[in-house]
């Protein structure tokens, strides 16, 4: 998986990809990326990339021709048009299974905008889908960015290894992941339930089972409604 991340700040994206799992899994192939920095292609001569909104109003609005022409260059060096999401609060909410979908693309480019945002002609002409990580509004589109490609990757194969495995957590078949418990046994009084010292297996199992439905139901009942109805005929 290729990520270009269309920014005014690689530096925020280089600092966080380079960390970590993603640093590793970086090192390691699985994935790369690359900050392109928009300003870097504005033909502006004092390297402007914002003005004015037609209409007035507060703030500054992005240009359309520097990010059209990074986004041309991204999609000639890709040899193809590269998916383009734009991050925005206006976006539909992402979620885990729009990460998993995205993690079969061989490439995606995220668009982070900033200030009041981003010329709409430029939008309507490259984005294919817009994301939103959530009801709030950011200073800018990095850390949305950061967001997807953290989520997205660890659903790349090659990305986590077994025992980091993506497969057994919180949003699986609709539920919450069962309460975790490490070392030591009893800390400020407070002791590890006792199934998961007896080594029976298949009581571990069930008792994660139930803990993931209780959690479910007390802290996301929407969630939990959602499962019930897809164990309806089970
Ligand atoms: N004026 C815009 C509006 O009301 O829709 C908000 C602009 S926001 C201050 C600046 C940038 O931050 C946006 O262009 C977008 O890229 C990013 N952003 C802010 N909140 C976001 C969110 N919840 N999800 C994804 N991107 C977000």
């Amino acid at each position: 998986m290729k990520y270009y991340i269309l920014t005014l700040f690689p530096e925020m994206i280089e600092d966080a990809l380079n960390t970590s799992i993603l640093g590793r899994a970086k090192n390691a192939g699985a994935i790369s990326f690359e900050a392109v920095n928009i300003r870097d292609y504005t033909l502006d001569k004092h390297k402007k990339v914002d003005d004015y909104p037609y209409g007035g109003g507060a703030g500054m609005v992005m240009q359309a021709q520097p990010i059209y022409d990074a986004y041309k260059a991204i999609c000639e060096k890709a040899g193809h048009k590269v998916h383009c999401i734009y991050l925005t609060p206006q976006g539909q909410l992402f979620k885990q299974q729009n990460a998993k979908e995205l993690a079969l693309k061989e490439d995606i480019c995220l668009l982070c905008g900033h200030y009041e945002g981003i010329d709409e002609r430029v939008l309507e002409e490259i984005v294919d889908e817009y994301y939103s990580i959530g009801d709030y509004v950011l200073t800018g589109g990095e850390l949305p960015s950061l967001v997807m490609i953290d989520a997205i990757s660890r659903m790349v194969p090659g990305v986590l290894t077994n025992s980091e495995s993506g497969e057994d957590e919180s949003l699986e078949n609709n539920l919450l992941e069962y309460p975790q418990y490490s070392r030591p046994e009893t800390w400020n009084e407070r002791k590890v339930p006792p199934i998961l010292l007896s080594g029976d297996h298949a009581k571990v199992d069930a008792w994660r089972k139930e803990q993931s439905i209780l959690r479910t139901k007390e802290r996301r009942p929407d969630l939990y409604a959602k499962y019930l109805e897809s164990n309806v005929d089970k």
